[in-house]
């Protein structure tokens, strides 16, 4: 029962690897990755660039049942992640099962069932593309294109007098994926455009390399918060060791886990969990814009969790902060975030200056700024800036031109079943083309893998309950792909039977498993002691590597993220669980 793959990125990898696992009698898969380029890897491989890391940490970012050695440090380089990925072909055997440098460029229905994948093919990432095409009859498709391949690039009027402006340079503007290196912008007048993680991880990078001037501009705002929470000093005492990475912190029991469809369908628990937050953070750091975060700041109508991806990559704020913090010194003796020593006067007073997005660039290369109240439009309103780089860190946009039309093939805006297909045509998967405000893709790509393959089988739960786990967006915003991870994961958990229910859980693996469970985050292996996915390997990996990111949060720290929240929320479920069976006992519906 073929199965074809396009795409040897971290979705494709593990959805063959799913499918292997779970082939039996009846569902025979037999797996094949067709790939373009000359490596695995994605995105991972193909759009890093030099000191580029991983945001999500080593424990959620692994898969569920190949993990990485405890003395690995919490964030990979995308280099160290493409290893792993490696080693992960090598011990499951899927080399066989990828072909490289082969590139699909038409998906068709097949008269007699099933689809007719094209492709072409060639010897090296150097040479010609053959004009030869091959096809094979499947009847299953998994779609693992990815979210971040296709750059996207918004107009702007009068870029070309940059290009004009500054001749003397190779190539003055284009898109973050043709950013590789430090020495790329080196002695020039960069301006960057987006606070995603990639525009702020660039900004850093300039200003490390000795630009002369580095301008980012932000459309609407960010919200930064570490990837780690480690840099923090209250009453003068800083915690010893690597400190906690920020997706391994949510806990899992009342808040994913054991929640009340009405609770979870209300998102009171984003908006409890944001309130303390921007209080927490405004006495830890003095601002509640974000972590440490004093200018960028997101309309209060969509700053928090609730809405937009936190932007995870801090390197760059001790240079963007540094015109606008105005916290009284006297409070830093309460707390305090401390920048790296290397990012701080005396060693660097280098400024990384914020500003709104242009709206054009005059015929002298001079940017115009689109007007606003914003204190970074005012700071720079004057402001001569001609830049000799720009780079868009736009994003990207998602393209199926190799889809059919005529066929009728839905996009992933469409796949309206938990977002891996569309009703009615469950043989075309979309798998990855969900992106966790914290979290991350590869373990979401795992889950609904099992999803997908459950739902082959038809042994997913009916009816399905409304999703619940989308961040909340405008019908207008350009991407809607947007989700809560713990919210989604768990969604596809319970829709898969492999949600484990605590006493169920204590009575087969005792107390500390049971512990792990109700206070780790929503790993992928939490989802793999019971149900159909179950694996041998997961209570150990569970009570050693998952057991320490709880252990690491210390006595104050499980108290404040653990207990407290989990009393709380329980107690929110338990009155909705109440008013809900008297809802029932007069008819009513819950869902
Ligand atoms: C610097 C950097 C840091 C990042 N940090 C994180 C992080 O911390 N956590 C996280 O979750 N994500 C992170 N990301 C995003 C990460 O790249 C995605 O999570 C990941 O790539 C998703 O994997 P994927 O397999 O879905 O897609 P991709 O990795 O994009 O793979 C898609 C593959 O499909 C192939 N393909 C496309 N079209 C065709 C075709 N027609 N025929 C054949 N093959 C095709 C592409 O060549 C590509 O190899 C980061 C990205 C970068 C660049």
């Amino acid at each position: 029962m073929k199965v074809v793959i396009v795409g040897a990125g971290p979705s494709g990898l593990v959805t063959a690897k799913s499918l292997l696992e779970n082939a039996d009698a009846n569902f025979p898969f037999d797996p094949i990755i067709l790939e373009q380029e000359h490596d695995i890897g994605g995105t991972f491989r193909y759009r890093t660039y030099e000191n580029a890391s991983l945001v999500s940490s080593k424990q959620l970012t692994s898969f569920s049942d190949f993990r990485l050695p405890l003395s690995y440090p919490d964030h990979l380089t995308t280099e160290a992640y493409v290893y792993y990925l490696r080693g992960y072909v090598d011990h499951f055997n899927l080399n066989d099962r990828i072909r490289l440098n082969t590139k699909v460029i038409n998906v068709t229905r097949h008269s007699k069932g099933g689809h007719v994948v094209s492709y072409v093919s060639r010897d090296s990432k150097d040479s010609e593309w053959r004009s030869e095409v091959s096809t094979i009859h499947a009847p299953y498709i998994a779609i693992c294109t990815g979210l971040h391949v296709v750059p996207w690039i918004p107009s702007i009027p009068g870029i070309e007098h940059v290009v004009a402006a500054n001749k003397h340079i190779q190539k003055p503007v284009f898109h973050s994926y043709e950013y590789k290196k430090r020495a790329q912008l080196q002695g020039k007048r960069v301006m960057i455009l987006g606070t995603g993680e990639t525009g702020t991880d660039i900004a850093y990078e300039a200003a490390k390399a000795g630009a002369t001037e580095v301008v980012l501009c932000s459309r609407a705002g960010f919200l930064s918060f570490p990837k780690q929470l480690d840099d923090f000093e209250v009453f003068g005492y800083k915690s010893e060791g690597p400190g906690i990475p920020l997706d391994s912190l949510i806990t899992n029991l009342a808040e994913s886990a054991y929640v009340h469809p009405w609770v979870e369908g209300s998102h009171v628990r984003w908006f409890i969990s944001d309130f303390v937050i921007k209080r927490l953070i405004w006495v830890l750091t003095g601002t509640q814009a974000g972590c440490n975060q004093w200018v960028g700041e997101l309309e209060p109508d969509r700053l928090g969790r609730a809405y937009v991806f936190l932007n995870k990559s801090q390197k760059a704020m001790p240079y963007i902060n540094r015109p606008y913090r105005k916290r009284p010194k006297v409070f830093d003796y309460i707390a305090r975030y401390i920048d790296p020593p290397e990012d701080s006067p005396p060693q660097t007073d280098f400024t990384v200056d914020l500003a709104p997005f242009p709206t054009h660039f005059l015929p002298n290369g001079r940017a115009v700024f689109l007007p606003s109240k914003r204190k970074d439009y005012i700071r720079m309103k004057d402001r001569d800036v001609r830049p000799e780089l720009v780079i868009y860190a736009t994003g990207y946009k998602q393209e199926f031109g190799f889809l059919d039309k005529e066929s009728g093939y839905p996009t992933p805006d469409e796949a309206n079943i938990r977002n891996v297909v569309k009703e009615g045509d469950e043989s075309v998967g979309f798998i990855g083309f969900v992106r966790p405000g914290v979290g991350a893709i590869p373990p979401i790509a795992e889950m609904q893998s099992f999803f997908w393959i459950s739902l082959l089988k038809g042994q997913v739960r009916q009816p399905i309950p409304s999703p619940r786990y989308h961040l909340l967006v405008k019908d207008t915003a350009r991407i809607k792909y947007g989700v809560d991870h713990s919210t989604y994961m768990s969604t596809l958990a319970k829709d898969i039977g492999a949600a484990p229910g605590l006493w169920e859980l204590w009575r087969e693996y005792g107390t500390h498993v049971l512990v792990c469970y109700c206070f780790g985050a929503a790993f992928t292996t939490f989802y793999r002691l019971v149900g159909p996915y179950k694996s041998a390997s997961a209570p150990e990996i569970i009570k050693t590597e998952l057991w320490d990111t709880i252990l690491r949060r210390g006595v104050m720290g499980n108290l404040i993220m653990g207990v407290i929240p989990m009393a709380f929320y329980l107690s929110i479920n338990l009155l909705a669980y109440g008013l809900g069976t008297a809802w029932a006992m007069v008819g009513g519906k819950v869902e």
